[in-house]
C-alpha cells in the first residue's frame, strides 16, 4: 500500500466555503473560524507568506472557496494558507482510497470508499461498471487486491492507500 500524498488540487475545499466560517480574529495572523462540519471551533494562524494579503472582507476567491484557500505557487496548485493550525476536520481527511493513472502518469481516476469512482475517462467507467462493482469479495483487502488486478491488467497503474 502506498502513502497518500495530497496533490495539492485543492477540489477537498473548493466547496467548503459554507462550512468554514471565520467569526473572529485575536489579532492578526490569528483568526477565529469555525468548521460547521467538525463541529469544531479554531484558533488559526495565517501563515507567513500570506500575513500580509490575507484579508477575509476582501477576498478575491470565489464564495464557494474556503476562505483560507489560496492559488499554489505552481501553475493547478492550491494551497491552505492556515496549514499547520487547519481544522482536524481537515487533517484527518484523506479524498481517496485509489488513485488511478494512465502510463503516461496522468491521473485519469480516483476512488472514494469503495464503489465511488470519480473518472471521466469512459473507457474506465466502463471497466468499473462492467467488472469492479460486481466484485464480491470477503474484506476489504481482497476487494483492493481484486480490483488492483483487474485495472492493472487493462493497463492502468494504480496507488492503493490504507
Ligand atoms: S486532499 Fe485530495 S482533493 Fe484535497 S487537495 Fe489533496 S489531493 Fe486534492
Ligand atoms: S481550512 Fe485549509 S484544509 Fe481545511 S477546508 Fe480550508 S483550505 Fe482546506
Amino acid at each position: 500500500m502506498a502513502e497518500f500524498v495530497c496533490t495539492l488540487c485543492g477540489r477537498c475545499c473548493m466547496g467548503m466555503g459554507r462550512y468554514v466560517n471565520i467569526v473572529g480574529s485575536t489579532g492578526p495572523p490569528r483568526v477565529i473560524c469555525v468548521h460547521e462540519l467538525g463541529k469544531e471551533t479554531v484558533y488559526a494562524t495565517v501563515e507567513k507568506p500570506y500575513r500580509n494579503t490575507f484579508d477575509p472582507d476582501e477576498r478575491d476567491t470565489p464564495k464557494e472557496w474556503c476562505p483560507f484557500l489560496q492559488k499554489g505557487e505552481h501553475e493547478g496548485t492550491f494551497v491552505c494558507i492556515i496549514h499547520a493550525t487547519r481544522p482536524k476536520f481537515c487533517r484527518d481527511f484523506v479524498c481517496a482510497t485509489m488513485r488511478i493513472y494512465t502510463q503516461d502518469g496522468v491521473e485519469s481516476g480516483r476512488v472514494k470508499g469503495h464503489f465511488n469512482l470519480v473518472s471521466s475517462d469512459d473507457r474506465l467507467n466502463a471497466l468499473w461498471n462492467e467488472r469492479i462493482k460486481p466484485l464480491i469479495a470477503r474484506n476489504d483487502v481482497d476487494w483492493k487486491a481484486q480490483a488492483a488486478e483487474i485495472i492493472e491488467s487493462e493497463g492502468y497503474r494504480l496507488e492503493v492507500y490504507e
